[in-house]
This record gives C-alpha cells, structure tokens and sequence, in this order.
C-alpha cells in the first residue's frame, strides 16, 4: 500500500538501516544520502521515509511529506554550499527513473547544461 515500507524497496531498506548508505541529512520524514554512481562533485539523493513510487504519487497522497523533501532539497544544498545546483525529479522509465522510491537528485558543484539532454 502507499505509504507503507516495502520489503523489496532499495530505498526503503535504506531508511529501514538493512542497506548501508552515506547519511548527510536526516529528518523526521526524510535522509538525504549520496548518490552511489554521482554524476557532479555533489549528487545528493533527498527521499521520503514513507514509501510511493515517483514524486506526483508523493505529492497527491502525502503533500505534507513532498513539502518537507522539498525543503531538504535546499538544506542540503546550503550544507554543500552550493550557490547552483539542480534539484531533478526523474518520473517514469522514459525520464531515467531506476528506483521506484520517491526521490529528489540534488546535483551541484560543476556547470549545468539548460536544456539537459
Ligand atoms: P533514478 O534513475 O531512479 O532517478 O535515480 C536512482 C538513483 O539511485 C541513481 O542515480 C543511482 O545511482 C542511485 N542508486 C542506485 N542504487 C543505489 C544504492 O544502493 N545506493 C545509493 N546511495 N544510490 C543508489
Ligand atoms: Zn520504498
């Protein structure tokens, strides 16, 4: 069910602590952690700790939560002390998502290309 941790989630194994990860950040709803393959000298992924499939299911059915990774999004940056950077939402398999756990891609620290391939 929405919401609910799943057993087979990459992502909510991390929150759960079973799958190891480099922690920057964690709140009452959310962990920000490294990207394990970064593709810029910064690339943070900031998640819900609640499970939904891509960023809309997010935000339809906890907007409080999308809210809240929103604002992580920007924490994260200000620690990096990124004055640019980029917050990417991939939603669906044609726009590369891979993980089916709600994420946010903070990538910074390099010149970023408008519009991205
Ligand atoms: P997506 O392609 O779904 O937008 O992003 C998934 C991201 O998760 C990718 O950038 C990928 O490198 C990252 N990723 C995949 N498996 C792991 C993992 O086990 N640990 C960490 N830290 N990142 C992962
Ligand atoms: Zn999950």
């Amino acid at each position: 069910m929405a919401g609910e941790p799943q057993d087979d989630c990459l992502f909510c194994n991390i929150v759960a602590g079973r799958i190891p990860a480099t922690v920057v950040r964690e709140t009452e709803t959310t962990v920000a952690f490294r990207d394990i393959n970064p593709q810029a000298p910064t690339h943070i992924l900031v998640i819900p700790k609640v499970h939904y499939r891509d960023a809309a299911a997010l935000a339809a059915g906890a907007p409080e939560v999308a809210a809240d990774v929103l604002r992580e999004t920007q924490a994260v940056a200000d620690e990096e002390k990124l004055d640019s950077y980029r917050v990417v939402f991939n939603t669906g398999t044609g726009a590369g998502q891979t993980v089916w756990h709600a994420h946010g891609h903070v990538l910074g620290g390099r010149g970023l290309e408008w519009p991205p391939g």
